[in-house]
């Protein structure tokens, strides 16, 4: 099995849609260990879609804008495992103003980007007391090399989180650390929905994915993120690989 014995760090799962609910779920079957974080008003909903996987993992608190949960994690963390191997950070979230790209004010843009960008150093430091040789953090990404339709803001935060992967990638790679992201195509799920007018990239990745795309399934990002915390990619860091049926290959 590809994660044999490994115990792994997941956050984001919110639904059964969650991306990180069939990391988790892959990673079991895989025979990982996993844990899961949560915050707030979720922690219930995390709670119970996490009786859903294969074995129901443990739920701990993080809000990632939150300096407590923070400093607290890796001591929650150790009352379930003595160390992590992996971490998946999948967790996105962008208030309403910050799809208007010209509208937008600091506080919304910056909303975005701590916990969409920012919070990727922040989850890697806090997990790191808990990390060593042959660690691997994955995040996930949506291709910030371009401007999309409504993305807006929340693009600028991707570019924002792709950068924090490379410099982490710096920063980490002398401790044998790996940090990779997946570039995934779009995915019906809960932060998917919350973008006004999604559906104008979901309508043309369909008919431009070489491959074809089928928005309604998260099983090819989270076998990628799999895949990326297993030993099978042991030179790669500061990587970003895409899922999205080839889309970011084709011109028109
Ligand atoms: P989702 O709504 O299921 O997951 C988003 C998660 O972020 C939720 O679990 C939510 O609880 C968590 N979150 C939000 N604010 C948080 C905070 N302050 N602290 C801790 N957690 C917080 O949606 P998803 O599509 O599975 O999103 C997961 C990741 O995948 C995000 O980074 C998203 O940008 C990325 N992604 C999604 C798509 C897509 O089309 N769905 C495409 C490419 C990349």
């Amino acid at each position: 099995m590809l994660l044999e014995g490994k115990k792994l760090l997941v956050t984001g799962v919110l639904m059964d849609s969650s991306i990180a609910f069939h990391v988790a779920r892959l990673a079991q079957e895989q025979g990982a260990e996993v844990v899961l974080t949560s915050f707030g008003r979720t922690m219930k909903i995390t709670s119970t879609i996490a009786k859903r996987l294969p074995q129901t993992p443990p739920v701990v608190e993080l809000d990632v804008s939150n300096s407590e949960d923070l400093d607290a994690l890796a001591e929650r963390v150790r009352e379930h495992v003595p160390h992590l191997d992996g971490v998946v950070h999948s967790i996105g979230f962008a208030p309403q103003g910050a799809f208007n790209f010209m509208e937008a004010g600091w506080e919304d843009v910056s909303t975005a980007v701590q916990i969409s960008a920012f919070s990727l150093q922040a989850l890697a430091k806090a997990s790191l007391p808990l990390m060593g040789p042959g660690g691997s953090i994955v995040g996930l990404t949506f291709d910030a090399r371009y401007a999309w339709p409504v993305y807006d803001w929340m693009g600028v935060a991707k570019a924002a989180f792709e950068a924090t992967n490379r410099y982490l990638a710096r920063d980490l790679g002398p401790q044998g650390i790996r940090c990779n992201l997946v570039s995934a195509g779009p995915i019906r799920t809960t932060a998917a929905k919350s973008i006004p007018g999604f559906e104008r990239f979901e309508e043309e990745w369909e008919s431009r994915a070489p491959l074809g795309w089928d928005i309604n399934d998260p099983v090819g990002a989270a076998k990628a993120c799999v895949a990326l915390l297993s030993d099978w990619f042991p030179a790669t860091s500061g990587e970003i690989v895409h899922v999205d049926g080839g889309f970011h290959a084709m011109g028109v």
